[in-house]
């Protein structure tokens, strides 16, 4: 099976993992800081706090910000489920966004959102593609909110060649096994205010500072949300590979922008030539006639070795979300979840693999098509 998205590991990264643990600390040692400032300098931010996993991530970053019972934040629908899962944790609610068809929160709709209540606006660079930054700090500022990015598919995208990270109050990577680079399971928040990153430092590892080398203080209610010195070991050797890995994934987002380019079944996502898209996923949008189709379409792909995937149903559907919050529909959200289905695109992947995806995609969706139009 060709998966949508995989890991690539390589010797060096091994040997980088094998080094550590060799070494006399395996958790809070030199590692840690080492990735976290190679991760801060490759982003352009000054501050880089690194955490078990994305979701952990969010959970510091909402709490640093002070968001808690009753609080609004505006969010998109079509993220995985902890990016308003981690604002419930701190007792916000999640106060959903319809898109644009891109997959990212339609920055026009952001402002007739605003409440008294709301604290914070957090879009998702969905896919890899940067969300409208200027567009959302502008409200943001004007409204006196934060922005808190979860670009935990953009680490490497960038804006006129300005990274994501550098951009909101407080950006989220994700280090999952699949995401551009991967630490095992992490994460990281990246920032440049001084206070924020004492704060999520302070959550990560228990509230406790140290005050000489025999006591310490706890001065907040914290986690220990800390990453292990071997997964930063990993992640420093993954980072110098970013740029190649995009790479990688950039030329097969190419052939398959040109392969698919006019088809009448189908239509891509453009990316503005000015923007990086770090190209975690690659998303086609299915044409509306095959909609009814998709899941025989997803299965036969499955059963011909393409690990294709959906992104995302919009999180409001799930049930948790539906007892709580009650029910909700988004136009754009749903039509995009329709549509939407993620063919293979990552770094372990060559151009002759992305011209066998091509060829069994249309062949599959070829089929289905005649047989939708043919009774
Ligand atoms: C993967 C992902 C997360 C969660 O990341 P973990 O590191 O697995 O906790 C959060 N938000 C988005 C958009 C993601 O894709």
């Amino acid at each position: 099976m060709l998966p949508y998205s995989t890991q690539l590991i390589e010797e060096d990264d091994i040997a980088a993992v094998v080094e550590v643990l060799k070494s006399s600390h395996l958790t809070q040692g030199a590692k840690v800081e080492e990735f976290e400032e190679a991760l801060a300098r490759y982003v352009g931010a000054r501050y880089c706090i690194t955490f078990n996993s994305a979701t952990s991530a969010l959970h510091a970053a909402y709490a640093s910000a002070g968001i808690g019972k009753n609080d609004e934040i505006i969010t998109t629908p079509i993220s995985f489920v902890a990016t308003s899962n981690m604002a419930i944790a701190v007792g916000a609610v999640p106060i959903f966004c319809d898109v644009k068809m891109d997959g990212n929160i339609d920055e026009t709709l952001i402002e007739t959102l605003i409440t008294p209540r709301t604290k914070a606006i957090v879009p998702v660079d969905f896919a890899g593609k940067p969300v409208a930054v200027g567009a959302i700090n502008a409200i943001a500022k004007k409204h006196g909110l934060l922005v808190i990015e979860d670009a935990s598919h953009a680490l490497g995208s960038d804006i006129n060649g300005q990274k994501i990270g550098s951009f909101a109050d407080m950006t989220i990577f994700s280090f999952h096994a699949i995401k551009p680079i991967t630490t095992g399971e992490g994460g990281a928040v990246v920032t440049d205010n001084e206070e924020l990153a004492q704060k999520l430092r302070l959550f990560r590892s228990h509230g406790i500072v140290k005050k000489e080398l025999w006591t310490s203080d706890m001065v907040s209610l914290g986690y220990n949300f800390r990453i292990t010195e071997f997964a930063a070991a990993l992640g420093l050797s993954q980072l110098n590979k970013l740029d190649r890995f995009i790479n990688v994934r950039e030329n097969i987002a190419r052939y398959y922008d040109e392969y698919f380019e006019n088809n009448n079944l189908l239509s891509t996502i453009p990316i503005d030539p000015t923007y990086q898209s770090a190209r975690h996923l690659y998303p086609l949008l299915l044409t509306p006639e095959l909609h009814c189709v998709k899941e025989d379409i997803f299965s036969e792909l499955h059963n011909r070795g393409l690990g294709v995937q959906v992104h995302y149903k919009p999180i409001y559907q799930n049930s948790f979300y539906t007892e709580r919050f009650g029910a909700l529909r988004l136009n754009n959200a749903e039509l995009f979840y329709r549509s939407e289905l993620s063919i293979p695109c990552h770094q372990k992947m060559s151009l002759f693999d992305a011209e066998n995806v091509t060829n069994t995609v249309l062949e599959v969706l070829n089929t289905y098509a005649h047989r939708g139009s043919g009774f």
